[in-house]
């Protein structure tokens, strides 16, 4: 069967003028501001205006640990949104927006799929409204002010040795990633070695995302550790003056987009941090602007439930005091199978059996969500070549585990292939039966937080890390970042640090290699295996077919 491509059908959709969308969201033109016709910020001072309003119910959407053959949690995101619009219900949307680097290496979009899309998806996944251009500049132009700061007689007595801020650009260029800085003599400065990141890896991104407003942003700004002194004492980016400028440069990216479904439903696409090293969710000014307005806010964690979810959880809703109502687990029959060992070329053919044997890593997602007190409807995600006996064993599966997994349509259908799942999702919203908790609490010691990430979600039995982690951990401690929560950084394919092993596996022990301090974003990155913050692009990369067509349309881009 031939399918339409993701973006011949975002071409086909009939938009509305973005004022109108805000309209219905009660947002006046005044304070909406326009990029173009389709997309519009939303002003601070409305958003500030908001602050006495109720909040709606917040729903997320997360997953089964990804394998090759696809999930589609933004896909069901968007569907969900739409289907509850469907229902009668005032929802918004609230997803990330997308890195442009890696659309030209093999990535697809992020603006979900088939008739579950937001539009204009060809700006979205591209230059949009610059707010990742702002976060360039703004990450670059503390680089320089550290530089500059060495040059004119480096009076903080930066260690030039141990200048952890590194600068950022949003394209895979696996050539940045180690060069050395500062050569050409005298009057250039101080050669040294350090490298480039992808923007969606800079802590500029992370703490934009979970800055309440645009003087928590500057407070945040500020706390960044970018260097030390020989005596390992840190310098902030407050000692070099530079939160004011950057706060500058980022007052519009503060700033939530607004864009609109297929079927004309409001999305805010705000933010975009990396799952591994940051956090992985949309801003939270969008998402309290979204509860704001509706009654429902979706939104998606990335990766896995392992990652996605628990940084949703222990890092975004602690820190922004938010409650879930009730958490959506995308499933797809492809998945279950390749957990149960199929692989990816034979996913076409029906196997039960292989289903069946894969369906313990649902299970295990659906447990652990359910244990921070937000219940669980599981979507399976429909694929063309999916079997009624399939789908059956994931039903009977999820049933066995306390729950529902309801058959979608969304991608094919849009919301009338959406409306059991939004009607479930009302109930479970409504119920009360949410009785949201983080994992562990604040005051708990950073290396006992990651223990138990590791023993109640991965399943694991122990962390190993070295003696010098461990001693780094408590330096933190005692300098006053024992507070802080835990932000893993490790492979999204598995429950353990290695991603060739599938399904539910217990008794294994997780490696920490390095821990991070992120502390304008406010929390611990231990990472966990190999985490790449510079991507390279494949040996054939989708830059060469990408091009304008006689029209004027962009093609190839996915
Ligand atoms: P995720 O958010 O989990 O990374 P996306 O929602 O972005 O996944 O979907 C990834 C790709 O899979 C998209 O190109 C989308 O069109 C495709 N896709 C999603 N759901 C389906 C489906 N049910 N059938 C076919 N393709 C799908
Ligand atoms: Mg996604």
């Amino acid at each position: 069967m031939a399918f339409k491509t993701d973006i011949e059908i975002a071409r086909e959709a009939k938009k509305k003028p973005i004022m109108e969308i805000g309209a219905r969201l009660g947002i006046p033109s005044e304070h909406l501001l326009p990029y173009g016709h389709d997309k519009a910020k939303v002003s601070q001072e409305f958003i500030k205006g908001l602050a006495g309003k109720p909040d709606g119910k917040l729903i997320l959407v997360t997953a089964i640990n990804p394998t090759p053959a696809g999930e589609g949690k933004t896909t069901t995101t968007v569907g969900l949104g739409d289907g509850l619009n469907r229902i009668g219900k005032k929802a918004v949307i609230c997803i990330r927006e997308a890195s442009l680097g890696p659309n030209f290496g093999m990535k697809g979009g992020a603006a979900g799929g088939g008739m579950a899309q937001v539009v204009p998806m060809e700006e979205m996944n591209l230059h949009f409204t610059g707010d990742f251009h702002a976060i360039t500049s703004a990450h670059n132009l503390l680089a320089a002010m550290i530089d500059n700061h060495i040059y004119w007689g480096n009076e903080l007595a930066i260690d030039e040795r141990r200048i952890v801020w590194r600068r950022v650009m949003d394209m895979n260029d696996r050539a940045l990633r180690d060069i050395v800085v500062n050569l050409g003599g005298v009057a250039n400065g101080f050669p040294r070695q350090t490298g480039f990141d992808i923007t969606v890896a800079s802590e500029v991104m992370a703490i934009l995302c979970l800055s309440n407003d645009l003087e928590d942003l500057q407070k945040r700004l500020g706390d960044i550790v970018v260097a030390y002194t020989r005596e390992k004492k840190p310098i902030y980016c407050r000692d070099l003056k530079a939160d004011g400028a950057m706060t500058v440069l980022l007052k519009d990216a503060m700033q939530p987009n607004l864009v609109q479904t297929l079927e004309n439903n409001p999305a805010f696409v705000h933010g975009g941090p990396f799952a591994n090293i940051a956090h992985g969710c949309n801003s939270v000014i969008a998402t309290r602007t979204a509860l704001k307005l509706g009654d429902y806010v979706v939104t998606e964690a990335g990766f896995g439930a392992d990652l996605g979810a628990e940084k949703f959880f222990d890092i975004k809703c602690r820190k922004a005091g938010l409650k879930p109502a009730a958490a959506v687990i995308v499933a797809t029959v492809r998945a279950m199978k390749m957990n149960g060992g199929v692989a990816k070329a034979d996913l076409g053919t029906e196997n039960v059996e292989a289903v069946k044997k894969g369906c313990p890593n649902l299970g295990r997602h659906i447990a652990n969500v359910k244990s921070f007190g937000v219940p669980v409807v599981v979507a399976i995600n429909h694929f063309y070549s999916d079997t009624d006996a399939e789908i059956a064993a994931v039903k009977a599966y999820v049933a066995e585990q306390g729950a529902e997994a309801i058959l979608c349509k969304h991608w094919a259908l849009g919301s009338a292939g959406i409306e059991d799942l939004a009607n479930k999702v009302v109930q479970l919203a409504e119920s009360g039966a949410a009785n949201f908790a983080p994992l562990y609490p604040d005051e708990m010691p950073l290396f006992q937080k990651l223990q138990t990430i590791a023993k109640r979600i991965y399943h694991a039995d122990d962390v190993i890390a070295d003696k010098s982690i461990r001693d780094q951990l408590k330096a933190w401690e005692a300098a006053g970042y024992g507070h802080l929560p835990i932000c893993v950084a490790k492979t999204q394919y598995s429950f353990t640090t290695d991603p060739t092993v599938r399904g539910a596996p217990t008794g294994h022990t997780v490696p920490v290699r390095e821990v991070r301090l992120s502390a304008g974003a406010g929390f611990i990155v231990a990472i966990c295996g190999e985490i790449m913050t510079m991507p390279g692009l494949p040996k054939v990369p989708s830059a060469e077919v990408i091009r304008l067509n006689d029209q004027g349309q962009v093609e190839g881009l996915f």
